[in-house]
């Protein structure tokens, strides 16, 4: 068996009595760019927030059970703390959120949080992992100026750079390209495939044509169960299951 980035055991959330995910067991292996597809509502965004704690037991409101293994340990531990975790598992919305201040402190932000203090440490890794996310070149003589000012995948790049900055094992991803123009969304895609190996990246989407160019796995969940995990080229050729096949052939959803 291939090596896990995350393990989930009857993995459950549930808001007040409303339960989302339904016991869900997936070895997500580790390297590979997997997406999630299924239609809106389904739990996609829910199940991602788990992973890095954004959604976790806190009240009554929201209830999280069952196990994720990460690193060995299991997550949903409640010694583990979150921001911790957070450096090892970088998380890219929907939305371009990048933080009101330069392009420079949006991508040391992590790093220092983390403890690095040094200028030059600090400007090293601004460099590389806006490289890494190929937006160096067309910033590098503005680093100073405001993210505010970047096109919207400009700053989609950014938000990249920002949560690789603290060199992360995994890239969770919420519709990362759902906000953006075609152009952009292409550059983000290419993105993506790069980074593949390197990171392990977990892609929400719900467009099929992107899970299909970018993703090795997909997995179809609906109504909050994990329907089919298979190889993206088979899952979209030759589904496993009825469910499957319906969805990506537009019987509903
Ligand atoms: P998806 O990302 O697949 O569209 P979500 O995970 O956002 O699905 O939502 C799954 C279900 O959980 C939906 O019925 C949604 O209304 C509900 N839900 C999502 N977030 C909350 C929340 N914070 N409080 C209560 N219900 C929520
Ligand atoms: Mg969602």
């Amino acid at each position: 068996m291939p090596e896990a980035i995350f393990k989930t055991e009857n993995l459950k959330v549930a808001y007040g009595k409303n339960q989302v995910i339904h016991g869900i067991d997936w070895n997500i292996t580790k390297g590979e760019v997997t997406a999630l597809i299924g239609p809106s509502g389904c739990g996609k965004s829910t199940f991602l927030k788990t992973l890095n704690l954004l959604i976790r037991s806190m009240s009554d409101d929201v209830k999280v059970s069952g196990q994720i293994t990460f690193s060995g340990k299991n997550i949903l531990n409640k010694k583990i703390d979150a921001i911790d975790l957070r450096k090892q598992i970088g998380m890219v919305f929907q939305q371009p959120n990048p933080f009101p201040k330069s392009i420079f402190e949006n991508v040391a932000y992590g790093p220092r949080i983390h403890g690095v203090r040094k200028k030059r440490q600090l400007e090293e890794i601004v460099e590389q992992t806006l490289t890494e996310a190929y937006l160096w070149d067309e910033v590098k003589d503005r680093l100073d100026d405001s993210a505010l000012g970047l096109s919207g995948g400009q700053q989609q790049r950014l938000c990249i750079a920002r949560a690789l900055a603290t060199n992360p094992d995994v890239l969770l991803m919420d519709e990362p390209t759902s906000a953006l123009d075609p152009i952009s969304s292409q550059g983000i895609e290419e993105l993506i495939s790069k980074l593949e190996g390197q990171y392990s990246v977990i892609l929400v989407t719900h467009q099929m044509e992107q899970a299909a160019r970018v993703s090795d796995t997909t997995a179809f969940l609906y109504m909050g169960e994990l329907i089919e995990v298979n190889k993206t080229s088979q899952l979209f050729s030759n589904p496993t299951e009825k469910q499957t096949e319906d969805y990506i052939t537009g019987k509903f959803g």
